[in-house]
C-alpha cells in the first residue's frame, strides 16, 4: 500500500493565478497548515483530521484520468504541501504517467516554503509570508515569487524578498517571475498592488481569475 495523504479536494480546472494562469491542470490540494495567515482563504485546510487519508495509488489514477482529459500538470496546494514528505508521491507520479506517447506528468507545487522540502517538481510557486518567512533553500530553487498584498508592508516584504532573491543569486542568471497578489476583496490589496506593478515593470499583477470565473 502507497503512502496515505490527507486530502481537502481535488478536480480538473484552469491554473487561476500567476505564470500559467490559464493553463488546464489537476489540483490536488493536501489538508494541514500551520503558517496561520489571517486572511487565508483556506481555513478550512489547516486541520488535516479532518479530511479523508487517500492513497497515491488512487490519487494516480485521478491524474491519469485528467490527463487523458486534457490536464496538462497537477498542482499540489493546500494547505501547506510539504507540511507532508511528498518524495514517493513524485517518484510515483513521474515513473507511472510516461507512455510511449506521452512524457512524465509535470508537477507544479505553491508552498509558503517554510517547511523542509521533498518530492521534485517541474514549477515551484512560492509565496512567502511576512508573518513566517521562507527558507533560503525556496528562494534559490523557486520558480516564481507570489507576494499577496494586503497592505504597506507587503510591498515593502515583496521588495526585501526579491533583494534577498538577488543577493543569493547574484552570480547565476535569474529568471524567476515576480508576482504581487490582491488579497481576495481587499480594495487597498487592489490599490496597492497595482500601483506597484504600475510602477515597477518587473513585478506583474497577478489576480485569482478562477474566483471571477467562479470556477474551482
Ligand atoms: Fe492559508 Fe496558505 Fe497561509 Fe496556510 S500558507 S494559512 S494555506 S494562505
Amino acid at each position: 500500500m502507497t503512502k496515505l495523504l490527507p486530502v481537502v479536494e481535488k478536480f480538473h480546472s484552469l491554473q487561476g493565478e500567476g505564470f500559467h494562469c490559464g493553463k488546464s491542470a489537476f489540483f490536488i490540494r493536501l489538508a494541514g497548515c500551520e503558517v496561520g495567515c489571517p486572511w487565508c482563504d483556506t481555513k478550512h485546510s489547516w486541520d488535516s483530521k479532518k479530511y479523508p487519508l487517500i492513497s497515491i495509488e488512487a490519487l494516480l489514477s485521478e491524474i491519469k484520468e485528467a490527463r487523458l482529459e486534457g490536464a496538462s500538470f497537477i498542482v499540489l496546494t493546500g494547505g501547506e504541501p510539504l507540511q507532508h514528505n511528498l518524495d514517493e508521491l513524485c517518484e510515483i507520479i513521474k515513473n507511472r504517467t510516461e507512455t510511449t506517447k506521452l512524457n512524465p506528468v509535470k508537477i507544479h507545487i505553491e508552498t509558503s516554503g517554510v517547511n523542509d522540502f521533498s518530492g521534485f517538481f517541474d514549477w515551484i510557486t512560492l509565496s512567502p509570508k511576512r508573518h513566517n518567512p521562507p527558507q533560503d533553500f525556496f528562494l534559490e530553487k523557486c520558480n516564481e515569487v507570489k507576494i499577496i498584498i494586503n497592505d504597506t508592508n507587503d510591498i515593502e516584504f515583496a521588495r526585501n524578498i526579491k533583494n534577498k532573491i538577488f543577493d543569493i543569486k547574484k552570480h547565476s542568471k535569474n529568471e524567476k517571475k515576480f508576482f504581487v497578489q490582491p488579497a481576495w476583496n481587499s480594495n487597498r490589496g487592489y490599490k496597492l498592488a497595482i500601483e506597484f506593478a504600475k510602477r515597477n515593470p518587473d513585478w506583474t499583477l497577478s489576480l485569482q481569475t478562477h474566483k471571477y470565473l467562479s470556477i474551482q
